[in-house]
């Protein structure tokens, strides 16, 4: 119990080290702002005892003084502690923000091979929950700062209720109540009650089930749940079609509704339970003890040992004392739970980004002669008994033009990712000049490479910084990229040129037809301007002809750099010098278009003829 106690307080300050490394005056503003919160309940209290014993002992000498100066003094103390609260609530929005940006930051940085993986996507959304609902790291702050001022509460009205315990009785004759009158006797029975509520207060924080770190765990899923259709389904204009076409309004709302369901009665168990546990039965216990106290005090009352103006502020200081442990166990159990979710958020940025180990630089490379070879390389999906690619062992000499083709799923894209290492091989290893391409850094290997993916992504940004993939784009580059892929024109007629956004995020933002997003794909391609272009069936959706003249045509475009182009169709690729034919992972033939077709018995043959009807020779 205690080690956890230990274990959780020791994680959570590893959290707020981490909240310090971003701000580091949060502290003393928090610290400050702790110290006036603790305290100032008592001057409250000092001017009610004041004014009743002013009326009731008819000695008005020094009020109008007394309560000018105590009014003054709340005043500015509470001025001060709304002004620390606004600076602390400020620095820790920011401070909440750099950690959403660090998740953003990961899922944009971690190895792409990892962020496929379904572990990392949970991970990944686990995390967001956990900084966006449950306050994150930031929320330790306001956690400790409550710590601080229930213990400046706690100690101060400790010291106070043993100043009322010691204070003596003026009347003497009390008979047989003269056991409470004794101090130490009254003092323990105090602290007796005291205790008690302490205990009780523990004894239900554990019984409560659904605030565990499970409790949480389902609470999350349940959201998920609900995010996924009003965040995914609900908005997204690309649902809005198919929901539209195949009328699927009702099967999703009641899909929607039980999903609706699930979570109300959840909520009602989790909530129910705070009610029942929490609420009445805390305050029950609080309420008896206090009580008792209360008696006490008014004993001492009865025997003229304190005012009645006193009495007020006792029963006061009693209140705040009880109530300030009630909440310190509370809040302890918070941190707790807090610090066992925050776990999931160290998990996710302690995730290593295996694919930047390497340090050698590209720019050593003499003449831009780049040999990339594949030494045996397989490649076995997460979770997939069989292997994408088996066995390749291939020497890419980029001086030249390459075709990839085979039927889908014979691997060529998954060829292509460990090309770029996207993903690295489960068995072999690939060497750029010689040298194993991990050795490299990431980013200069990257360099090497400009790609036209099938499924190609644009942003909802300006069409320059799409074309750049830069904030601070070279125009001059963007106007000639657009020109290459023919979209000139229809660039120039928009209102802001190449500064228009894409997509209908912004108000002036346009769309534009698939096949002129496909141009923009290519012109960023063309922009990057790297040694080696790829073309992954960007034009798949085209007739095989016209994906013939495209890819013909970009060849043309890149024609000073090496170039590769993957297609199902045989036919796409016969104006590359070396063509590889995959089949079920492997590579089955390789050759030019003219050598590839003397084989009549083999794939590649086979397939182009059966494809060739398409085709205008
Ligand atoms: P191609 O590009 O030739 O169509 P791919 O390289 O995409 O082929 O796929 C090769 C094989 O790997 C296929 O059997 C496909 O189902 C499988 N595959 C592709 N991507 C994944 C993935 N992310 N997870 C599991 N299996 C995959």
């Amino acid at each position: 119990m205690r080690s956890n106690f230990l274990l959780s307080h020791k994680k959570a300050l590893k959290s707020l080290k981490k909240v310090l490394k971003i701000d580091k005056q949060i502290i003393y503003t928090s610290i400050f702002e702790s110290f006036l919160t603790g305290i100032y309940p008592y001057l409250s209290l000092f001017l009610v005892n004041i004014v009743i014993d002013s009326l009731i002992y008819k000695k008005f000498d020094n009020l109008p003084k007394n309560v000018i100066f105590l009014l003054l003094l709340i005043y500015l103390t509470g001025i001060l502690i709304d002004f620390l609260k606004s600076i602390n609530d400020y620095k820790t929005k920011n401070i909440h923000k750099k950690f959403i940006y660090m998740i953003s930051e990961k899922s944009m940085t971690i190895d792409y091979e990892e962020m496929e993986k379904g572990d990392f996507l949970q991970k990944l959304s686990d995390a967001r929950y956990v900084i966006e609902h449950l306050g994150g790291y930031d929320i330790f702050i306001n956690y400790y700062i409550s710590i601080l001022s229930k213990i400046v509460v706690i100690i101060s009205s400790f010291f106070m209720i043993i100043k009322m315990c010691f204070t003596k009785s003026i009347n003497h004759d009390i008979g047989r109540f003269s056991i409470i009158s004794n101090s130490y006797i009254l003092l323990s029975i105090i602290l007796s009650f005291m205790l008690l509520n302490i205990f009780l207060s523990r004894l239900i924080s554990k019984k409560s089930k659904m605030r565990t770190a499970e409790g949480y765990q389902n609470k999350m899923k349940v959201e998920r749940r609900l995010n996924y259709y009003v965040d995914k389904v609900f908005s997204n204009v690309n649902f809005g079609k198919d929901i539209r076409i195949f009328q699927m309004q009702d099967y999703i709302l009641s899909l929607y509704e039980d999903t609706l369901n699930a979570s109300i009665s959840f909520y009602n168990k989790f909530y129910h339970e705070t009610i029942k546990n929490k609420e009445s039965l805390n305050k029950i216990i609080m309420f008896i003890a206090q009580l008792s106290a209360y008696t006490l005090i008014i004993f001492k009352v009865y025997f003229k040992s304190i005012s009645i103006g006193t009495m007020s502020r006792y029963i006061g200081v009693l209140y705040m004392f009880n109530n300030s442990i009630n909440e310190l166990i509370d809040i302890n159990q918070k941190i707790s739970l807090q610090s066992s979710f925050i776990e999931v958020f160290d998990e996710l940025l302690n995730l290593p980004n295996k694919k930047e180990s390497g340090n050698r630089k590209i720019s050593s490379i003499k003449n831009n002669r780049y040999i990339i070879e594949f030494h045996n390389v397989s490649y076995r999906y997460e979770n997939s008994k069989d292997f994408a690619l088996k066995n390749i062992s291939y020497s890419f000499r980029f001086n030249s033009k390459f075709g990839i083709v085979g039927k889908n799923g014979s691997g060529k894209t998954t060829l292509i990712k460990l090309l770029t290492r996207l993903y690295d091989p489960t068995d072999g290893y690939i060497t750029l000049n010689g040298i194993d391409i991990r050795q490299f850094k990431y980013e200069d290997y990257l360099s090497l490479f400009s790609i036209v993916f099938q499924d190609y992504q644009l942003f909802a940004f300006p069409i320059s910084v799409n074309i750049s993939a830069n904030l601070h784009p070279n125009i001059e580059k963007v106007r000639f990229a657009i020109s290459e892929v023919g979209m000139s024109d229809k660039v120039d007629k928009l209102a802001n040129k190449e500064n228009t956004s894409l997509f209908k995020m912004e108000k002036d933002g346009i769309n534009f037809s698939a096949g002129e997003l496909q141009k923009l794909a290519i012109a960023r391609a063309i922009y990057k301007d790297s040694p080696i272009a790829i073309f992954d069936e960007p034009t798949a959706a085209l007739d095989p002809e016209s994906e013939y003249e495209i890819f013909k045509n970009m060849s043309q475009l890149i024609n000073r750099r090496a170039g590769v182009f993957i297609s199902h169709r045989m036919g796409s690729c016969r104006f590359c010098d070396n063509i590889l034919v995959l089949d079920k992972g492997r590579i089955v033939q390789i050759g030019s278009h003219e050598e590839l077709l003397k084989d009549r018995s083999k794939l590649y043959y086979k397939l182009y003829s059966t494809q060739a009807n398409h085709y205008i020779e």
